[in-house]
């Protein structure tokens, strides 16, 4: 019989380490004896050796399901140099080297087998699967496996009925970063896991630091903190093509080694880029969300997201690609209003149900109010995923921090926020904004907002000012844009403190400059509302339900 002092020696002779770390030992004990388990550890936490060393110490042959395509080839050599046997099936294979390998693996010759979801659902590779002797699946990146996950892959998932007819495999083990309570518990009646075997070792990685910056011009804020960080690696989250591209365009034209990597870039070029990125040829990557799964560069020292992402467990997810060698790493969140309207719209064209809209509604509204906490950022995302082991504030992220110079706008957000009020808030920052600004505008006339007594209250200002001012109220949390997925001002109860005077609104200073043109949100924005016009020459109709197929298609280009 097996047991962990076995499992602390091959630590040891093939890993070279001298003590497990928190959470291994009970996964490897559940495991040794043969049991359903699921462990939850933060990225770099060790998972791998939780299925290595019972793979090593049982008999068979152990299967490792990974959706990770691109680390597979990278974990079979780092085994193969420890002198252990493995070998992976996926879609990169040739069909020679596909029978070869399938060859060996009917042989028993492997200790390790790393298969893509895919690959293993196939007659051929589920057929060999009842041939062999198994020791156990693995299911790395279990959150995969969840549609209440982030990162839903529906091929992960569909290995779950075919479980059935596997059932000489003696057990199953799952293994994840990033999971919900939903889809922990979701994880735990897919794969049959008790309470009693699942290991939270919590989330926490205490080397990040979470920063949220509101309000200033992201372009700018950029490059003057690549200019301050020169020397070091990051990454920039991008949410769309179009953005990457103008980012990276722009960090090239001032002489920055930059690469980029989205979808819509040959798989040439993506896997060029992606290469040179990971060997320090270029220090910053320009990417969507499509890139990082499954990168695994330890010195990533910053990840900065340009927009709002659409919920924490991306964003999490997203950021923890800083710092996996443990030394302090920045993660910052460049937050304007705007942000939220984007990320609905692409909820809305996602195709979902309506079901899963309101859930992908309530973790849109859990990531927004991450950017008006004022509490700790790091606490507020552990509380989020139900950290056991959360403890207290970070320390070192803004809010934990800031001690800014603030200016007191405590006026102008009374005369926005009664006016919102006296629109009985069922309109958008754009009329508001005019009606503020006293503007002549058909519509403002229409519904006689021009009697109204904060008709052109702030006429000093321009309207673009005003705008940009209620959107800083909205990444505020003094306005929401509501629930539902038109965009129209709601006041919060921290509106209604300011309106009693119970409450100043004070902006931090900004010491980087205005947006310009050039500002994305400007551009998209304007964009849209170009397209809606093309569409419906009526600026009521809210613009979620007029959109068509085509136009959909052309605004994912954007
Ligand atoms: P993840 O949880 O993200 O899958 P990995 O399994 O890739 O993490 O492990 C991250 C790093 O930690 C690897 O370099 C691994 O060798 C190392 N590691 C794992 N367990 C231990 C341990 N008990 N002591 C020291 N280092 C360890
Ligand atoms: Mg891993
Ligand atoms: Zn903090």
């Amino acid at each position: 019989m097996m047991n962990v002092l076995d499992a602390q020696d091959v630590l040891k002779t093939y890993f070279g380490y001298d003590q497990f770390r928190s959470g291994q030992t009970e996964l490897i004990e559940m495991a040794l004896n043969q049991e359903n388990a699921l462990g939850i550890m933060p990225t770099g936490g060790g998972k791998s050796i939780c299925y290595q060393i019972p793979g090593l110490l049982l008999d068979g042959t152990a299967i490792i399901i990974s959706p990770l395509i691109s680390l597979m080839k990278d974990q079979v050599d780092s085994l193969e140099q420890i002198g252990i046997h493995a070998t992976y099936i996926n879609s990169t294979l040739s069909k020679e080297d596909y029978m070869n390998r399938m060859h060996l693996i009917r042989e028993g010759v492997f200790n390790f087998v790393y298969v893509a979801p895919e690959r293993f659902m196939s007659e051929h590779f589920l057929s060999l699967m009842k041939q062999i002797d198994v020791s156990f699946l693995a299911f790395d990146e279990a959150h995969c496996i969840s549609q209440w996950g982030h990162d839903f892959r529906p091929s992960y998932r569909s290995i779950i009925p075919v479980l059935n007819e596997l059932d000489h495999i003696p057990f199953k083990l799952g293994l994840t970063a990033t999971a919900t309570p939903e889809v922990i518990q979701d994880i735990q009646s897919l794969l049959t896991i008790d309470h009693n075997h699942v290991i939270n070792t919590g989330f926490k990685r205490d080397n990040l630091h979470f920063h949220l910056v509101k309000g200033q011009d992201k372009d700018r804020f950029i490059l003057d903190f690549i200019e301050k960080h020169k020397q070091e690696s990051g990454i920039i989250y991008a949410p769309t093509r179009k953005l990457v591209d103008s980012v990276h365009g722009l960090l090239l034209q001032k002489g920055y080694k930059a690469a980029h990597y989205h979808a819509g870039l040959s798989e040439d070029i993506r896997r060029r880029e992606q290469s040179k990125f990971i060997n320090d040829e270029k220090t910053i990557m320009v990417a969507t969300n499509a890139f990082g799964m499954g990168i695994d560069k330890s010195n990533v020292r910053f990840v900065i997201h340009h927009s709002l992402p659409m919920n924490i467990e991306a964003y999490y997810q997203e950021a923890g690609r800083a710092g996996r060698d443990g030394e302090p790493s920045d993660c910052i969140l460049l937050f304007s209003g705007q942000d939220t309207q984007l990320q609905k719209f692409l909820i809305e064209q996602s195709g979902l149900s309506d079901e899963k809209k309101v859930q992908e509604y309530k973790k849109l509204q859990a990531m927004v109010n991450y950017c008006h906490t004022e509490n700790c950022l790091s606490a507020y995302m552990l509380d989020y995923f139900n950290d056991p082991n959360r403890y207290g504030e970070c320390g070192h992220c803004t809010n934990c921090t800031h001690t800014d110079e603030k200016i007191d706008r405590t006026q102008d957000a009374q005369m926005i926020l009664s006016c919102v009020m006296r629109m009985d808030q069922k309109f958008g920052a754009g009329l508001t904004a005019k009606v503020l600004k006293g503007s002549k505008d058909q519509k403002v006339k229409q519904f006689r907002f021009d009697h109204l007594s904060t008709y052109g209250l702030m006429r000093n200002k321009t309207e673009k000012e005003i705008t940009q001012f209620i959107h800083f109220l909205v990444a505020e949390g003094y306005l929401t844009t509501g629930d539902s997925k038109f965009p129209t001002l709601q006041l919060t109860a921290k509106a209604a403190a300011v309106l009693k005077g119970e409450r100043a609104v004070y902006m931090r200073q900004v010491t980087i400059q205005e947006a310009d043109a050039s500002d994305y949100d400007t551009k998209l924005f304007e964009a849209l509302r170009t397209l809606r016009k093309s569409i419906a020459q009526d600026e009521n109709v809210p613009p979620y339900v007029i959109f068509s197929d085509a136009t959909l298609k052309d605004m994912s280009r954007l």
